[in-house]
């Protein structure tokens, strides 16, 4: 790397300041690889913190480097450094555990109280030129899948977890709703891990073609008038059966309501969608069924089982990228993702020059 290399970097100064400003290249710590990054994708998360400033708990109060859904190219490593080398391109886990509390210990890395994850505040994201990554939280990218696909397995990785903690497998029937990015990951992580039967429900008729694109076997359109009750017997109906697990995308009290009315008794119900912090829900009557109710928070040990599943070609999960920017047009990036105008699904930012 040349003194004259750049690390334009995008920062977060407050609610609609993001600023490209140029920041000093790290240098990677002992157990660290310097990253020259390449993909960054836009979330949720990341447009939240634009518009408000935090997310329940998480307040943006310093300049704060935004994105963590990214891919880079190893650059340095750091001289403890094993399992990588200069050149190898990899996938960003963007969470890094404290790996001693007991969390860690039990394998549920994710519930970490002291995780440093990317562009949750108080920490720093990737969405820079050069990043410096702790090297056991890279995966190494075969020739086969692009940055763009090493930047998708951390969505991908939510989709993954979710089934997993729903225990979906061969023959399960399941309910997802809400068909965004999260829906559609799980979708794809469900028929991959054998669902036999996958109904995808959204407000909006373009995300329901993307479902049928995943390979939904059915997609279902809620208006607004629909109750949960004749909901459910639609659900039944296209099911062939009540399903045995349900995995709420949305965050909308009415999906969540939908999902502990339609599962079967006795089935599964992750909530993935993180909507109001409080909802009212028909519990009793899920109680009495013995439905299994579990919240799901990004994902431990997932982002392997990730990459096996695009591994075997049969999803092209990059057809979810609707727009790519370079990292110099962040602001119209991030416009896109916020505004929604061109239907946005996935926005990529490319880092390199
Ligand atoms: P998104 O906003 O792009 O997608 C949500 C989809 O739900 C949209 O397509 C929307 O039209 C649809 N929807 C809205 N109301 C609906 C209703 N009543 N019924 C059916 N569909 C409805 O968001 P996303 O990026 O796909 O994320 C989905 C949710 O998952 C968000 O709440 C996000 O915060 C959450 N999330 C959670 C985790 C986690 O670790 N638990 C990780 C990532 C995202
Ligand atoms: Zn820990």
């Amino acid at each position: 790397m040349s003194a004259a290399e750049d690390n334009l970097t995008a920062v977060l100064y407050n609610v609609n300041d993001l600023r490209l400003e140029n920041r000093p290249i790290p240098v990677p710590k002992d157990d660290e690889v310097l990253l020259e990054m390449h993909c960054v994708g836009i979330c949720g998360s990341d447009v939240h913190y634009l518009v408000k400033g935090a997310i329940g708990d998480f307040v943006v109060k310093e300049p704060m480097i935004m994105g963590h859904e990214a891919s880079g190219v190893v650059a340095k490593i750091g001289k403890d450094v094993k399992n990588l080398k200069p050149g190898d391109r990899v996938a960003i886990e963007p969470g890094v555990p404290c790996r001693r509390c007991s969390f860690c210990k039990e394998g549920n890395y994710n519930l970490c109280p002291d995780i440093i994850f990317c562009a949750t505040p108080p920490c720093h994201g990737n969405l820079t030129r050069y990043y410096a990554h702790a090297a056991d939280f890279c995966y190494k990218l075969p020739d086969y899948l692009s940055m763009e696909e090493g930047a998708l397995l951390e969505p991908l990785s939510v989709g993954v977890h979710a089934c997993r903690k729903a225990n979906v497998t061969l023959g399960s029937t399941v309910l997802i709703t809400g068909s965004g990015p999260i829906g559609l990951v799980s979708l794809i992580a469900a028929k991959a891990m054998g669902a036999s039967k996958v109904l995808v429900t959204d407000v909006v008729t373009q995300r329901l073609n993307l479902a049928k694109g995943f390979g939904a076997d059915g997609v279902l359109s809620i208006r607004k008038y629909d109750t949960e009750t004749s909901l459910a017997e639609k659900v039944k109906e296209a099911l062939g059966g009540s399903p045995s697990v349900c995995i709420e995308c949305s965050g909308a009290e009415s999906s969540i309501r939908l999902s502990l009315v339609a599962v079967k008794s006795g089935g599964t119900v992750v909530l993935v969608g993180m909507g109001p912090s409080e909802v009212k829900v028909p519990l009793i009557n899920a109680c009495c069924r013995e439905v299994v109710i579990k919240g799901v928070f990004r994902y431990a040990n997932d982002y392997s089982l990730a990459l096996d599943l695009l591994a075997n070609g049969k999803v092209d999960i990059r057809k979810m990228i609707t727009h790519h920017f370079s990292i110099e047009e962040t602001i119209q990036a991030y416009d896109t993702a916020r505004t929604g105008q061109g239907n946005p699904v996935k926005v990529m930012i490319h880092c390199n020059k």
